[in-house]
């Protein structure tokens, strides 16, 4: 089962990842651990996306496509593979189309996780990290006992700069401008599942099996 994982920050893909990856047996791939692991592995791909990184500038798509060619092509990939991150652009998909093609694979089914605004911007606003340890909590889906500390090591909590009402809208809007030409993308190759991404972890969890198992919308 060849994926990819879309969904504005909020849209709890990264929870989802997980059941997704655990059911199909398949890697999950997101583009953070991917540059990661090539940079760590020192591959002439990950130096040269390091160089970029490191320049604070963005790595250019033949580099970001060379990374993901060779991370797919890996063993754990066979079978399968979840991408979260990726593509980007339509330029990447078009590549990402190319580059499966020629290992005769193709993309099986875009998992796209909606959810309206206003809920992301309850969802963002109200998280809370640790200063110290890095835990997660939200103000009103998982709080702390004592409020503003960590309970895992009594650090102080704070809000990232991100996670501010006031940046938090605006950056939906981009991120959503962004996506839009990828769903439609997705949507005229016919492999596009809209999920229902309202509820419980669990609820979302099957109506993604659901898609998986029955036929592309
Ligand atoms: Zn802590």
């Amino acid at each position: 089962m060849n994926l990819i994982l879309m969904g504005l920050p909020g849209a709890g893909k990264g929870t989802q990842a997980e059941r997704i990856r655990d059911a199909y047996r398949i890697p999950h791939i997101s583009t953070g651990d991917m540059f990661r692991a090539a940079v760590a592995k020192g591959t002439p791909l990950g130096l040269e996306a390091k160089r970029y990184m490191d320049a604070g500038a963005l790595v250019p798509d033949e580099v970001t496509i060379g990374i993901v060619r060779e991370r797919l092509s890996e063993p754990d990939a066979a079978k399968g593979f979840l991408l979260d991150g990726f593509p980007r652009t339509i330029p990447q998909a078009e590549a990402l189309e190319r580059l499966l093609a020629d290992a005769g694979r193709a993309i099986d089914r875009v998992l796209y996780l909606a959810v309206p605004e206003d809920v992301l911007i309850r969802r963002l606003a109200g998280r809370r990290i640790c200063r110290r340890c890095g835990a997660t909590y939200h103000l009103e889906f998982n709080p702390p006992k004592v409020p503003d500390v960590c309970d895992r090591c009594g650090g102080e909590l704070y809000q990232r700069d991100d996670d501010r009402p006031e940046t938090v809208a605006e950056r939906l809007r981009v991120n959503a401008a962004a996506m839009a030409p990828l769903i439609d993308f997705y949507r005229a190759r016919g492999v596009l599942a809209e999920i229902d991404g309202l509820g419980a972890i669990d609820d979302v969890f099957r109506r993604i099996l659901a898609a998986l198992e029955g036929s592309p919308t």
